[in-house]
Order: structure tokens, then C-alpha cells, then sequence
């Protein structure tokens, strides 16, 4: 039997986020991080880069001496498999037990998995959401040339682009009417989508797969319009849910994510989430809800940990944010980017070469949300006005027509309110 003060189940960016909250006031006590994955914490945005060759080195996230230097057990490669809440304790895959006496969850996202006629027994239907996944495709490259992405969210066209680039002939099917429809605005997901077409991949959208053909080697994919799209490999990525696989059968409330307060204490004592898991407070409009993001991961972990040692210390919330930077132009979002009813304003504007494109969405003269392609320079602005919660109305033009919006071309007592969160929770990764 394993004894720990602190375990965490989960070893990536919420698991540390975790372990530097708890050592910056107890840093003695026994910490434990489990994951089943075969490497410790890594950045999943590095993914793609390690399909297309990169060693796997390069992924690390806090480098391989990070858990010894902070005094932490970490086992990898183990699986919990039992949470026996009223016990205090774990099962790991082989029956070992793991007693704790405070136990954070940080065990992320698991990908949604449609149910797909002819999708099980294939080896080369994916997914794409952690090492694992990026090993079996690279391991896979040469057993096939065209491939169907099922999916045209944030990791579909990262994955999409990815393989483009390694000569592949993608095609993704989406089911709703435009590409990155939860970070974009329509106007941007129509430049996303060009910009991905000039570089030969075909999209299928308002359709989507009914049926992956073929016996054991897939011949091709049919979808429900009834086109049918020859290919070798399936990539499915709809999207990332919370990983509730573990916690289903105990009595810690669950609903879409795992419950947690502004402590990230869920309704059991001792028992914290963070992380993809989770879901928090989104600033833009005070709903809690699942924002799968890696600065969020980590400061909710953070959160967690320093109130796991014993303070209590609130999550401030966080702000939806998504780059996609593998493109040939910069595009950066953020918060409400289509607005949910008449009470908001939009404004945007763009060049007639779709070089240049900004949309801003504002409620009650208050900026929630934006998307800025090609010129993304004043991106750290927009966000800090957006947190601020400062009427911007006055300014709403320059900041919608200038490219490059500086601290400096803003009223001095709003520069200060805007970066005036230098707390415990600040994140400097
Ligand atoms: C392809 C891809 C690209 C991304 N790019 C970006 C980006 O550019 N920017 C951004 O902000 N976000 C990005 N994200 C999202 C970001 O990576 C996640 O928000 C972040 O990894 C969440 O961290 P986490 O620690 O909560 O969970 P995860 O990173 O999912 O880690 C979960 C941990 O729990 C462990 N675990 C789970 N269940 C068990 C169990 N039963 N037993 C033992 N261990 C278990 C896992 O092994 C792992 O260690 C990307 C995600 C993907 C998939």
C-alpha cells in the first residue's frame, strides 16, 4: 500500500500548476502524481510538431528532473482504476492501493467519440488528443495517403493541416456550416477556411460520416449526404470532454465536468479538481462551463494546490482564448466571438484581400470578445480590456481600425486597472 498527504491523479499541466501551489506553502509534506501515459507533463500543442518528426524530448513541458526537484513520487505508466471516496483511496490498474488525505483530480479531456458504423477493430482510425494518439499516427504515415478528418474544430484542422504538410490527401468533414464555428466569427471561418483550401485541403461541411467501409483496412469513408470519400485513415476529432470516467459511480457530483467551487474544492472534503475536467468560471459572462485551455489548466491547478495546503485562496475565472498559428496568417480570438442574441454589438472590418480582418463584440459598451487576423500585435490589450470589464465605447473605432493597439495609445488609468492582477495566481509560464 502507497501513503500520500497529497495524491493527484494526473501528471500534465493541471497536475503541476497543483504541485507549485502546494510547495509554495508546504513543502514538506508527501505529494504523489499518477498518470497512465508513458511521459510525464508535455505540451499537447507540440503534438503536431511530433507527428511530423520532432523527438519526443521536445514536448516536455517542465523537463524531466521537474517532479524530483519538487519532492514529488510520480508514478507513470499506472492507471487508477477504482476512486473509493468514503475510504480515502485509489486502486491502480493491478489492484495496488493509494491512500491520501487530500486527492486532486486533474484527470483532462477524453475525446468524443461518436458511435460510427464500421469505426471499431480499424487500426488506422484515430484520435487526437494525447501522446498516445500522435505516436500511432506517426508510427502509421506510411500505411496511407488519403486521409477523412472527422471534425473541423480547433485539433480537426490542426491535425488536418498537420498531415497536409506531410503529403497527405486530406479531406474534413464537419457538420455544422463553417469551420472553427466555437472560436471564430463566420467572416474569419471563411478565411480559416480559405486559407486552408489554398493549400489543398477539401472540406464537406453540413455532413457528416455515417459509415468507415472496408474489413479490416478502411477503403473509405460514406457520408450521410451519400458521397463517398476514398481514403485509408480516419482521424476523428470532435471535440474534448471532460474525463469522467473515474468519477462516475462515486457520489462527487459531475455534469458535464466536475463541480467545483471558486476554491476548486468539489462536494466531497479534501477532494479538489482542476483542469480540463473541470468546469470554472468563463469571465465573459460568469457561466461555469468546460474551457479545455492550457494557462487556464494551470492556474486552476495552482488555485488548487495552494488551497489544498491549507489557504484559501479564489480562482479569478478565465478567459476562452484560442491562436491558430500554423496558418499563413496569425489568427487570435477571444471570449464571445458570436454574439448569443440582439442585446451585442459587432463591430468589424477587413481588407478587401483578407489580409487584415478584426471583428469586436461589445455588451452594454463592455468588450467580450474579438477576433484579430493578421495583425495580432495588440491581442494583449483586447484581452486585458476584456478582464477589465472597462467601458470602451469612447474608443471602440480605434480599437477596431488600428492594427497595432499599445498600452500606451489608452487612457493612463485604464493601463493600470488592466494589468493590475500581479496576485499569487498570475500566470508566468
Ligand atoms: C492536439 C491538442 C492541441 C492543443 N493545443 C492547445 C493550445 O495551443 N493552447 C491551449 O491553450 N490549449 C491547447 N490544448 C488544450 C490543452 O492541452 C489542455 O487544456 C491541457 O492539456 C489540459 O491539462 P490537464 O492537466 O487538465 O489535462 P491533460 O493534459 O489531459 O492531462 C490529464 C492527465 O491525467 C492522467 N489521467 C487521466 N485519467 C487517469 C487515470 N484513470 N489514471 C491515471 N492517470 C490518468 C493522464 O495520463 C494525464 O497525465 C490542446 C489540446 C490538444 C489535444
Amino acid at each position: 500500500m502507497i501513503k500520500s498527504e497529497y495524491v493527484i491523479v494526473g501528471a500534465n499541466v493541471a497536475a503541476v500548476g497543483a504541485i507549485d501551489g502546494i510547495r509554495r506553502h508546504d513543502t514538506k509534506s508527501s505529494i504523489l502524481s499518477i498518470s497512465y501515459e508513458p511521459i510525464g507533463s508535455y505540451s499537447k500543442a507540440m503534438l503536431a510538431g511530433y507527428i511530423e518528426g520532432a523527438a519526443h524530448q521536445w514536448l516536455e513541458y517542465r523537463g524531466k528532473g521537474y517532479f524530483d526537484r519538487m519532492g514529488v513520487k510520480c508514478l507513470i505508466g499506472r492507471r487508477v482504476t477504482v476512486l473509493d471516496i468514503e475510504k480515502s483511496r485509489l486502486l491502480l490498474e493491478g489492484g495496488e492501493e493509494v491512500c491520501y488525505k487530500k486527492l486532486l483530480l486533474a484527470v483532462g479531456g477524453a475525446p468524443f467519440k461518436p458511435a460510427i458504423k464500421g469505426a471499431e477493430n480499424k487500426e488506422l482510425v484515430f484520435t487526437f488528443t494525447e501522446f498516445l494518439d500522435a505516436q500511432k499516427i506517426r508510427d502509421t504515415l506510411k500505411k496511407f495517403n488519403d486521409v477523412a478528418v472527422i471534425g473541423a474544430g480547433f485539433t480537426g484542422t490542426e491535425i488536418a493541416y498537420t498531415l497536409n504538410k506531410l503529403n497527405k490527401k486530406v479531406t474534413v468533414v464537419e457538420l455544422g456550416d463553417r469551420a472553427l464555428v466555437k472560436a471564430l466569427d463566420p467572416k474569419s471561418s471563411e478565411i480559416a477556411e480559405s486559407l486552408m483550401r489554398d493549400e489543398g485541403i477539401e472540406f464537406y461541411l453540413n455532413d457528416t460520416v455515417e459509415e468507415i467501409a472496408g474489413d479490416r483496412e478502411i477503403t473509405g469513408v460514406r457520408l450521410k449526404g451519400g458521397k463517398v470519400i476514398p481514403c485509408q485513415a480516419v482521424v476523428t476529432a470532435i471535440g474534448v470532454i471532460p474525463n469522467g470516467q473515474l468519477i462516475s459511480g462515486t457520489p462527487l457530483k459531475f455534469d458535464r465536468g466536475l463541480d467545483v467551487d471558486e476554491f476548486m474544492r468539489t462536494n466531497i472534503p479534501d477532494v479538489y479538481g482542476a483542469g480540463d475536467v473541470v468546469k470554472a468560471v468563463d469571465i465573459t459572462d460568469g457561466q461555469k462551463r468546460s474551457l479545455p485551455l492550457w494557462p487556464l489548466a494551470y492556474q486552476q491547478g495552482l488555485v488548487a494546490g495552494i488551497n489544498m495546503a491549507g489557504s484559501m485562496y479564489p480562482y479569478a475565472g478565465g478567459l476562452p482564448m484560442n491562436s491558430l498559428k500554423f496558418l499563413k496568417l496569425p489568427i487570435l480570438s477571444a471570449g464571445i466571438t458570436t454574439p448569443p442574441d440582439a442585446s451585442y454589438e459587432t463591430l468589424s472590418t477587413g481588407d478587401p484581400k483578407n489580409s487584415f480582418y478584426r471583428s469586436l463584440v461589445l455588451k452594454d459598451g463592455r468588450l467580450k470578445g474579438f477576433v484579430t487576423i493578421g495583425a495580432i500585435d495588440g491581442a494583449g490589450v483586447l484581452t486585458g480590456l476584456i478582464r477589465s470589464k472597462i467601458d470602451v465605447s469612447g474608443i471602440k473605432e480605434k480599437l477596431l481600425y488600428k492594427k497595432r493597439i499599445g498600452l500606451m495609445q489608452l487612457p493612463r488609468d485604464w493601463r493600470n486597472k488592466i494589468f493590475t492582477r500581479r496576485d499569487e495566481t498570475a500566470y508566468h509560464d
